[in-house]
């Protein structure tokens, strides 16, 4: 009686929102007795969000709450302000197929005018893999790192008591590798230095590496935020926010839409910040061309890799036109594993630009590789295909 009655509360405020905006959508699926099952929803600025940034999308399952034992599932992405944003949420009572494929069903039917993701990323779990490709055929899935790393937590937990450089070397490979060649080096050097050979939890990571580890799908675009902080973020909001105070259905979806109104009254001021006149470090004339494009916190990013590259030699990769070995000469402070250079084609004349760590295509950011070589081969304008 307690969860119909709530039931009816959330069904009053689903139609104040929908009152409010038509285009808020959402939709329930209930089980053999009639018992609600799964809640999806997602508010009409949420889908505005979607048709601009949904091209990469994070989908984070990894909390229970205690409303009826109901775990929440969030659709996340980064904005161009390189903030994350809620696409949508659901409450899902299982963690079945079935459930999962409803699930994408519901957000497809949701964001019917937009095209499907590119890339989703999720926490470990082959159910979902198996109703993505169902749902999302041409969709890429990969798992997302910091989803991984907090899945295994417990037994990793245990592995970093042993030497407190355990944790930040296994983010180094993890996060700062970019071919995978430079992983594979750095993962059997990290393994034989700190003796882990006989660790079960990471010899199943490795197992799985090509589905979580960046290096080994660099040519795939997962966003322009590493999808690292992207959860970590949403994931930290949710549990400070409402899931471990909230005990009922209507409350716990007004407070998700506090939360996003906040967030959009973020999102705003930043765009206003964005308008005045752009001050660059520099005055290469490609660096004011993307203070103009870019937004703050993206050039901000530029800038520092700008500011990284100043450390790098670049010279002609010898009988081969275009290309470029840029090498990185600040080696002393890094690994042994750290890959130095990084073949770099830049044909000016034809505006096409490529570098081996092909962050570009993973992220949409531009290397400082790239960067490197724009200096070097007096490119003024950088072409509108490389600007996302
Ligand atoms: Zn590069």
């Amino acid at each position: 009686a307690e969860m119909a009655d709530d039931i009816n509360k959330l069904f009053a405020f689903f139609s104040e929102c929908k009152m409010q905006n038509s285009k808020f959508y959402w939709d329930m699926q209930l089980d053999e007795d009639g018992v609600v099952k799964n809640i999806f929803w997602s508010h009409a600025s949420s889908q505005a969000e979607y048709a601009d940034f949904g091209d990469a999308v994070t989908l984070d399952t990894t909390y229970k709450t205690n409303i009826y034992g109901m775990s929440l599932a969030m659709f996340v992405g980064a904005s161009h302000h390189i903030q994350d944003t809620l696409f949508g949420c659901a409450l899902l009572r299982d963690k079945k197929i079935e459930s999962f494929e409803w699930l994408f069903k519901t957000f497809k039917n949701c964001m019917e005018d937009c095209p499907s993701p590119r890339c989703v990323l999720t926490d470990q779990d082959n159910v979902i893999a198996v109703a993505i490709t169902n749902v999302f055929p041409k969709t890429i899935h990969r798992l997302c790192r910091w989803l991984i790393l907090k899945n295994h937590s417990e037994a990793l937990n245990i592995l970093y008591a042993r030497d407190d450089r355990i944790e930040s070397e296994l983010l180094l490979c993890v996060n700062q590798t970019y071919t995978p060649q430079e992983f594979e080096n750095a993962w059997s050097w990290f393994i034989d230095e700190f003796d882990l050979q006989d660790s079960v939890t990471l010899q199943n990571l490795y197992e799985i590496r090509h589905r979580w580890i960046p290096a080994l799908f660099k040519k795939d675009y997962c966003g322009r935020m590493t999808s690292t902080q992207q959860s970590e973020s949403v994931n930290k909001l949710a549990k400070r926010n409402f899931v471990d105070h909230q005990t009922n259905l209507h409350s716990f979806a007004r407070r998700m839409l506090d939360i996003i109104i906040s967030r959009e009254a973020k999102e705003a001021a930043e765009t206003r910040a964005c308008l005045g006149m752009p001050i660059t470090k520099t005055r290469w004339s490609f660096v004011v061309q993307m203070s103009r494009v870019y937004t703050r916190a993206v050039f901000k990013l530029f800038e520092e890799a700008l500011d990284d590259c100043t450390a790098f030699r670049i010279d002609m990769d010898i009988g081969n036109t275009n290309r470029w070995i840029v090498l990185d000469m600040e080696h002393s402070e890094k690994h042994d594993w750290c890959q130095l250079q990084f073949k770099v084609l830049a044909d000016v004349q034809k505006g096409r630009y490529e570098c081996e760590c092909k962050q570009w295509e993973h992220t949409g950011l531009l290397c400082t590789h790239l960067l490197r070589t724009f200096i070097h081969a007096q490119v003024e304008k950088i072409p509108p295909q490389y600007v996302l």
